[in-house]
């Protein structure tokens, strides 16, 4: 890695003007945003739906123009260059594959519209093609591939060319969980090899806290949070990330003085959260009812309400308990405990 950043956002805003019937009106689809990504990192741009990820991913590709700000590539500003002029390169979630080109073309293509050499070609489609495991692939076309593994081949035909930054646009949104599971190990694996900056959009939490270097958390065009995974889920900075990475578990007002003795808002995970009191200066607690049980195997997730209002939701692993044992207790009043030292106080 290098210390120049491989994309740097200044005061970036994207405003889409819109006409409805006679009246006009604007969506700030990104709001002002600085941001730096490091050369050679897996960075995550996260965020529900509609939050302006995929526009910000948009924008360094060159597809879409910032409204004012300015995008720099290695320290380059590129707002006057055209898509084909910037060294990056985009992963789409639907492959976008040419249906008549075997695999092996399709991932030749970047270098035949560079007129590469036919032997040249072929050398580097193979080790492509062993980098995404599907050697042996190259005179299949993309019909007769499974959805995994025309994803592999968009990824190869992205790749191909060495790219400074990779774009890729939740690009495993199409595949069922558990090949998106194993795609996501994949993924991570490929550019920890190729060394390549990957900026993956995804509104799959679980997703970018699997893969990502750095996240950054998105809503309503603006970045609520930047940092590694551990940071953002250990330490949400605003009640947004606190709920939209993992389970909130937000308490406020009465309860939380009740608990704190502080009226401020503060989250708690759940699985720091034990069910039955335990003891000492360092722990907190808080009475309530469990109010739902869901057993699922491996753990078991509970619903307790609060003594005073609020729920708060507990993950415990099934160490000893059967499915019989853990639905006896719906309906029981429970007393939680927690370490002090697990609370984090959330902002707005
Ligand atoms: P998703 O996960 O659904 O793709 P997103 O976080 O990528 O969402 P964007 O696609 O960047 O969100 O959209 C951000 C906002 O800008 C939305 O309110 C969207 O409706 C609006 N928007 C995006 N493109 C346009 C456009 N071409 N014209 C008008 N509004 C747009």
């Amino acid at each position: 890695m290098s210390d120049q950043a491989a994309v740097e956002f200044q005061n970036v805003s994207r405003v889409f003007s819109m006409q409805h019937g006679s009246e006009a009106g604007a969506v700030k689809a990104v709001d002002n945003i600085s941001l730096q990504i490091r050369d050679g990192e897996f960075f995550s741009l996260l965020g529900p739906s509609g939050s302006g990820k995929t526009t910000c991913l948009r924008m360094i590709a060159g597809f879409d123009r910032p409204t004012s700000g300015r995008i720099l590539l290695g320290g380059k500003d590129v707002s006057d260059l055209p898509p084909y002029e910037r060294d990056v390169n985009t992963v789409f979630q639907d492959y976008a594959l040419f249906p008549h080109l075997t695999v092996g073309d399709n991932i030749a293509y970047g270098l035949m519209i560079k007129k590469t050499p036919k032997a040249e070609r072929r050398k580097r489609v193979d080790e492509m093609l062993e980098l995404v495991q599907l050697a042996g692939f190259a005179d299949r076309k993309p019909a007769q591939l499974s959805g995994g593994q025309r994803q592999r081949v968009a990824l190869a035909r992205a790749l191909i060319n060495h790219p400074k930054v990779l774009l890729l646009d939740e690009p495993l949104g199409a595949l069922d969980l558990k090949l998106r599971q194993q795609m996501q190990v994949e993924l991570k694996a490929i550019q920890q090899r190729v060394g390549i900056t990957f900026i993956f959009v995804t509104h799959d939490q679980e997703e970018a806290l699997t893969m990502s270097d750095r996240i950054a958390v998105f809503s309503q065009g603006k970045i609520e949070q930047v940092g590694a995974p551990a940071e953002i889920y250990e330490h949400p900075a605003t009640a947004f990330v606190a709920g939209f990475v993992g389970v909130s578990n937000l308490v406020s007002g009465e309860v939380a003085k009740r608990i704190t003795g502080s009226e401020a808002m503060f989250s708690v995970r759940p699985e720091k959260i034990h069910l039955g009191a335990t003891g000492g200066e360092d722990m907190f607690t808080a009475n309530g009812k469990v109010r739902d049980v869901i057993y699922l195997g491996l753990y078991t997730r509970y619903l307790v309400e609060l003594d005073g209002g609020g729920d708060l939701v507990v993950v415990e692993q099934n160490l000893k308990t059967t499915s019989m044992d853990v639905v006896k207790i719906k309906g029981q009043p429970v007393i939680l405990s927690w370490k002090k030292e697990h609370i984090r106080k959330v902002g707005g």
